[in-house]
């Protein structure tokens, strides 16, 4: 369908599993419905949210599309270092929609097209009367401390020189503070205590939830996985490493918390 915008409203346009922006504006994200011209032709359309009082259009371009001069696609990863927290959140949001849309398309339980909710945002399955709600997956990210040194490791997928907390999923009939203790027992073969709820925030790659901890180290010897963590080590306030997570993660507010924690306590 041609793409006919709302000149109020404001769009995020999804492109080959990126997100197209305007490299040379203040906030690179999103496009104006004022500005875009209407040689779009969407594969997917729908409301998301609002921005500054004015609704939020999720647009899916379809593959073959030619973007107009001026514009240029990212992936979310990667404009993690340059968008706002506010938009982040809205992009991420659209983002966990529009991978919702494109891998729940038929009834898990019979194999039926499903169909959009006419009330709720779901999808529901004709022939069954399934109802599915966006898939939100559980993970849990703790900071562990000891003393005045934190734990630092790296997987090998992480960029050159990256090392943040630790990370994991909950499994089916788990607590998330049993994730925390499980999790840090794999991956780095350290026992943990006094397990707390820090924070939480949605993390679109492509639909977790991550729910923020603190825990302190309770006993054990460092022992790396060999597989899933390429390095671990403690790390004090003088000899962090240079490449921490993105400000727009709860990692590096977690990290933020332990310096600044850090920094009080410096005579
Ligand atoms: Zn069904």
């Amino acid at each position: 369908m041609n793409l006919i915008p709302d000149s109020k409203a404001y769009y995020w346009l999804a492109w080959q599993d990126k997100w197209v922006i305007n490299p040379l504006a203040a906030e690179k994200l999103p496009l104006s419905g004022s500005a875009l011209g209407k040689n779009f032709i969407a594969s997917h359309q729908q409301v998301f949210g609002t921005w500054r009082g004015q609704p939020c259009y999720l647009v899916e371009l379809v593959e073959n599309s030619v973007l107009p001069d001026g514009l240029e696609a990212k992936g979310l990863r990667a404009l993690t270092y340059s968008l706002s927290e506010e938009i982040f959140s809205l992009t991420g949001r659209a983002a966990q929609l529009l991978f919702w849309e494109k891998t729940h398309q038929f009834c898990s339980r019979c194999g039926t097209a499903v169909e959009l909710h006419p009330q709720e945002r779901a999808k529901h399955c004709p022939a069954c009367h399934m109802i599915f709600y966006p898939k939100i997956t559980p993970a849990m990210i703790v900071l562990v401390q000891r003393g005045n040194q934190v734990l630092l490791s790296r997987s090998p997928h992480f960029a050159q020189g990256l090392y943040s907390v630790q990370a994991g999923f909950v499994e089916a009939g788990e607590s998330v503070e049993e994730t925390v203790v499980r999790e840090i027992r794999e991956e780095v073969g350290l026992e943990v205590k006094n397990v707390r709820y820090f924070g939480s925030q949605a993390w679109p790659f492509p639909s977790s939830l991550m729910l923020g901890f603190t825990a302190e180290y309770a006993w054990g010897e460092l022992r790396p996985h060999p597989v899933e963590i390429e390095d671990a080590r403690w790390c004090s306030l003088d000899d962090l490493p240079a490449l921490l997570p993105s400000k727009l993660s709860i990692a590096s507010r977690l990290i933020k918390s332990f310096i600044d924690q850090q920094n009080l306590l410096r005579p």
